[in-house]
């Protein structure tokens, strides 16, 4: 009663701010009913990248049919942008504030899923597959931005929007690039997408873990392995002692560091000793400096097999990802939207098929779909981080002030990087999760746009608190080329058959109708193939 009274006093005092407010919360009711009539605009986007599957750096077909999308809508694109032929920005309208909006766009490798079925079956066997739901956040900026698009263009609203993708996040090999480009110059706020399974945002340093990707190549000597190895250095050797020095060191190594290696090249044939070899490592930590520490045990280490084994060694950094660090105040206005929103009104076959999945995979949670909002999650304190994943998002962050909005387009309880991932990400779960993802996201550009204190206040909380004592220093050099030729092989070789299965919307209401897939199928039905 007496709050009420205070606030009917305050309304009084200041009619031009309940004004403000009142407009601010009518353009919310026009962008989420605007979302609403875009559902099935949404759910035509997300179906075709998903069909689409593309690996990192070769996101093609993807970029081609996004930017034709934002091009219809009056967007202008740039391509091509930071020497990444995949990359591209679209811009439209004009003057402050300059609002971006970005998500990922790439798949992972081996997880050709047919979705809407609760079991592994490869739509084409070891082809690449959305396995994040990289497939859905562009789709949801979109829709987002046009929302709001219609508002700014019928009330005349100064403002620029400003999309973009993350090209190569699952190799964490673009938005370094995009920054050391400029794009971001003179943007006011960034508001990243980025598949999960509940509405989430977060602001201060997050559980996440920066890295670089480094790639270690090692040269010695051809000889014949049987009639003359000791004429022979095997690059090899170097490659398996670097390791091993590595997993040795590793338990002298913080808790919350993370380290992983592939070898993608091990020699030729076994009669003939490796001349040539080379490991791939992710060196993950929670600080930059941390992460250069690592960086440089690698390179002594690399130094230390070359040393045993008579061969030379070289490496260049391939990825990069600086740690996260999210808006506060941006972070609170979102937070408030989605409390606003809700999670979407699951359907009994959503929550059936959701449950399916879980227990065919025995994963840990078994109950299906997030029906309960979750909170605005607070810093981390560095004791308390365990590893977790990378996103290059964290270059962006520490160059103008972002927040991540996670949105609920898939299953909780999946072990990430994994065709179980892909399930969800073409059915009506993927589809609700990215219109309430739309709705929060184009709720809080409404924000920004009619409440310019916000505006003010992200810079402030940027400028006085997040770079208050720290700088970013970009890990990659000036010169240093962003790594585009990776995946074209795999690409070339898939894309033939992927192309066979792209989602056709003029003649299949959904992904799924094309598939012959029937929602929710709960058991398999038919034999294995
Ligand atoms: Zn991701």
């Amino acid at each position: 009663m007496r709050y009420s009274c205070i606030l009917i006093a305050l309304l009084l005092a200041s009619p031009s701010l309940a004004r403000a407010q009142g407009r601010t919360d009518d353009y919310k009711r026009d962008v989420a009913a605007s979302v609403d009539g875009m559902a099935k605009m949404a759910q035509e986007m997300v179906d075709s990248v998903f069909s689409f599957s593309e690996l990192a750096h070769q996101e093609v077909e993807t970029s081609r049919y996004l930017t034709a999308v934002l091009e219809k809508n009056g967007f202008t694109i740039r391509r091509g942008v930071a020497g990444i032929p995949t990359a591209w920005v679209a811009t439209w309208g004009s003057g402050r504030p300059v609002i971006a909006l970005g998500s990922d766009i790439d798949g992972i490798p081996q997880a050709s899923q047919k979705p809407g079925v609760p079991y592994r079956e490869p739509l084409i066997a070891g082809a690449p597959g959305h396995g994040e739901g990289h497939n859905s956040g562009v789709p949801l900026n979109i829709v987002a931005a046009l929302a709001v698009k219609r508002i700014m263009e019928r009330d005349k609203l100064p403002g620029t929007l400003m999309l973009w993708p993350g090209v190569a996040e699952e190799l964490l090999a673009s938005k370094a690039w995009f920054v050391r480009e400029g794009i971001f110059t003179g943007v006011d706020v960034c508001l990243f997408a980025h598949v999960g399974n509940n509405l989430q945002v977060s602001w201060g340093s997050t559980a996440a873990s920066g890295l670089v990707s480094i790639e270690y190549s090692f040269d010695g000597e051809t000889a014949h392995s049987a009639g003359a190895p000791w004429r022979g250095r095997s690059a090899l050797d170097a490659v398996e002692l670097m390791n091993a020095g590595w997993n040795y060191r590793r338990e002298h190594l913080r808790l919350q560091q993370r380290t992983h290696y592939v070898i993608t090249d091990g020699g030729d044939q076994p009669n003939v000793v490796p001349s040539r070899a080379t490991v791939w490592y992710f060196f993950r930590e929670t600080e930059y400096p941390r992460i250069k520490e690592m960086w440089d045990i690698g390179n002594r280490i690399a130094e230390g097999a070359s040393l045993m084994t008579g061969t030379a060694w070289t490496s260049r950094i391939i990825g990069a990802a600086w740690p996260q660090h999210f808006n506060k105040p941006v972070a609170e206005a979102m937070f408030a939207n989605m409390q606003r929103v809700g999670l979407p009104t699951w359907s009994e076959d959503d929550q059936a098929f959701a449950t399916a999945v879980q227990k065919e995979i025995a994963a840990p949670v078994q109950t299906g779909l997030e029906t309960e909002l979750a909170k605005l999650d607070e810093p981390i304190k560095d004791d308390d981080k365990r590893g977790g994943g990378s996103d290059d998002i964290g270059d962006v962050s520490w160059t103008v002030p972002t927040v991540t909005l996670r949105y609920p387009s898939n299953i909780p309880g999946l072990p990430g990087h994994n065709w179980v991932n892909a399930i969800a990400m073409a059915t009506p779960i993927a589809h609700k999760g990215v219109v309430a993802g739309a709705k929060v996201q184009a709720m809080t550009m409404i924000d920004l746009l009619t409440r310019p204190e916000l505006v003010t206040q992200a810079r402030e909380y940027f400028v006085g608190v997040q770079t208050k004592d720290q700088t970013y220093t970009p890990f990659i050099a000036a010169d240093t080329p962003a790594p585009t030729w990776l995946n074209k092989d795999v690409m070339d070789r898939f894309r033939p058959e992927l192309r066979k299965f792209y989602y056709d919307p003029s003649r299949y209401a959904t992904y799924l109708e094309q598939l012959g897939v029937a929602y929710p199928t709960l058991r398999r039905t038919e034999p294995r193939p």
